[in-house]
């Protein structure tokens, strides 16, 4: 047998390898440069302890958070391998002693937050490391933080390159479970990665249905109902703040629903007990904010419900992600309303950082486009992702089992399209109807838009019926919405292709009884 499934057998304990890390650590070990974007729970860790152990000196680990380092290297050293950490949580010595045992060549992996690396007596030590018993890899988790169009920037990952620079030879190797095209680019120009081996998993969950429904004012009787048809199996809901996760677990309750909160307000001890109930099924619904989740898994859990709308696709990936570990189907559903969306640009409106303010309206509107869209969601966030294998429906998302009538409206789109294009990108839906329908009004005759080729060109339709298409376009992303708020409509890539015709539109067509998705609280 070879000396790596032996060591994977023999150490770590597991029969064979997740898919990919067989080739992530060949690569690994003949001292290329490489690249890991695997989902949550896709075996990244192994990628870099395995070789860790089969090579000559020490692996550096970078790691954001100081949690989850601890909880690694004391799984580590449970498993009887050497690891150790250094964090600005311990003292002098604490940090003397366990420098001690790196250069007496008495541990493998050595784990580190981003910001000690570039401190520079931090570095005069790890020349020491290299000098005494050698650097033998640098292993980079959670490797989006380097990006600002990621959805967790730390500037200090900006930093690493230095390490690359200082150490030419040393292989990187950079671990990720999210990373769209733009941020992987990014990882690679910013470690200063060379040709490195890319390996992208799948991050299609067959298992997983999603489902979007209007959050509409029966909201809690309607999910009242669906737990109560669910009674035996273990659920999540998510909520936006601290103070809705403590009123619906609490009202839940009232309602004979065995649920219980979990955010970071509460206190660790009693959090911990409520995270216990929950694996153990002595409770069977968790209502939680976002904070939830960290190093926490239930591979049963049957349902992932979001009672507010996430922020951004990553976050909903990951938090949808909860459900059905254990590979057996799993529901995921999300209320949407406007509202929801409204109080998330607010809050992005309050960013000061006007990069992190375009980039979160970005990632807002493909969140959007998520939720109301009628094509496939699985497509959807596979797209957001990078991937493109998956063709056709995929039979188990709300969109392909219950597809609405499409009909092709590429005609009527060129011209909606031409009115924002002649308008110069300046106008709002209502506006570019009004030209289009030749209504003359003060605004239309202030800016001399009656004279636009593109007036009266659309009488054929009524005012409504282009609303109704307009909102389809932006929903469907053949339009897009100005980043800043107001309510201007502009055209996109896809758009030009459509303009240009080497595209079609196929849209839903209009129920004549009021749209079952809109969302009554705002419409
Ligand atoms: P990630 O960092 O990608 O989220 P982890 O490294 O934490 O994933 O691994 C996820 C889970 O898979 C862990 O419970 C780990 O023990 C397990 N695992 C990793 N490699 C294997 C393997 N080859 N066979 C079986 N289980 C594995
Ligand atoms: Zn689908």
């Amino acid at each position: 047998m070879d000396t790596v499934l032996e060591t994977l057998r023999s150490v770590f304990a597991y029969a064979d390898f997740l898919p990919g890390q067989r080739d992530i650590i060949e690569h690994v070990l003949c001292g290329r440069d490489a690249l890991a974007v695997m989902p949550t729970g896709g075996g990244k860790s192994l990628t870099y302890q395995l070789p860790a152990l089969l090579l000559p000196g020490v692996t550096i680990v970078i790691s954001p958070l100081v949690a989850l380092m601890q909880d690694q290297v004391m799984r580590l050293n449970e498993q009887h391998i050497a690891a150790t950490c250094v964090n600005g949580l311990l003292n002098e010595q604490g940090r003397e002693t366990r420098l001690q045992l790196v250069l007496r060549g008495e541990i493998k992996l050595l784990y580190l937050a981003p910001e000690r690396v570039v401190m520079q007596k931090f570095l005069q030590l790890l020349d020491r490391i290299e000098q005494r018993v050698g650097l033998s890899l640098l292993a980079v988790d959670e490797a989006h933080c380097i990006s600002q169009w990621g959805h967790d920037f730390r500037p200090e990952y900006r930093q690493l390159w230095r390490l690359r620079e200082r150490y030419p030879r040393l292989p990187v190797l950079a671990l990720t479970a999210s990373a769209t095209k733009q941020v992987r680019q990014d990882i690679v120009e910013q470690l200063r990665l060379i040709h490195p081996y890319i390996h992208i998993a799948s991050f299609n969950r067959p298992n997983l249905q999603y489902e979007v429904r209007p959050k509409t004012l029966n909201v809690y009787p309607e999910m009242l109902e669906l737990l109560r048809q669910h009674t035996a199996e273990s659920i999540i809901i998510y909520c936006a703040t601290r103070k809705a996760v403590d009123e619906l677990s609490q009202r839940l309750r009232q309602d004979q629903i065995n649920a219980l909160p979990y955010h970071a307000g509460m206190e660790a001890e009693v959090r911990q007990k409520h995270q216990e109930l929950f694996i153990s099924d002595q409770v069977q619904v968790l209502v939680a904010t976002i904070a939830f989740g960290m190093g926490i898994a239930k591979p049963d859990v049957r349902m992932v419900i979001h009672y507010d709308l996430p922020a951004n696709l990553e976050s909903y990936y990951q938090e949808s992600g909860r459900a059905g570990r254990d590979g057996l189907p799993a529901h995921c559903l999300i209320f949407f309303s406007k509202s929801d969306r409204y109080k998330i640009e607010y809050r992005i409106s309050q960013l000061h950082d006007m990069q992190a303010r375009r980039f979160a309206r970005y990632q807002l509107r493909k969140m959007l486009t998520y939720c109301e869209s009628h094509t496939c969601r699985r497509q959807i966030i596979l797209h957001y992702f990078g991937e493109t294998g998956l063709q056709g429906p995929c039979a188990a998302c709300d969109n392909c089992l219950h597809p609405v009538e499409m009909e092709d409206r590429t005609l009527d789109a060129q011209t909606l399209l031409t009115c924002v294009q002649e308008t110069g990108e300046h106008f709002g839906l209502s506006h570019l109807i009004h030209i289009l329908c030749g209504v003359e009004d003060q605004r239309v005759r202030a800016y001399n838009h009656h004279q636009l080729r593109s007036y009266g060109a659309g009488k054929q339709l009524s005012p409504d019926e282009w609303f109704y298409l307009g909102r389809e376009l932006l929903f469907e992303g053949v339009l897009e919405e100005k980043e800043d708020g107001f309510p201007v409509i502009l055209l996109n890539e896809r758009s030009r292709e459509v303009l240009r015709g080497n595209a079609s539109v196929l849209i839903a067509k209009q129920q004549k009884l009021p749209d079952a998705r809109l969302d009554p609280l705002q419409e």
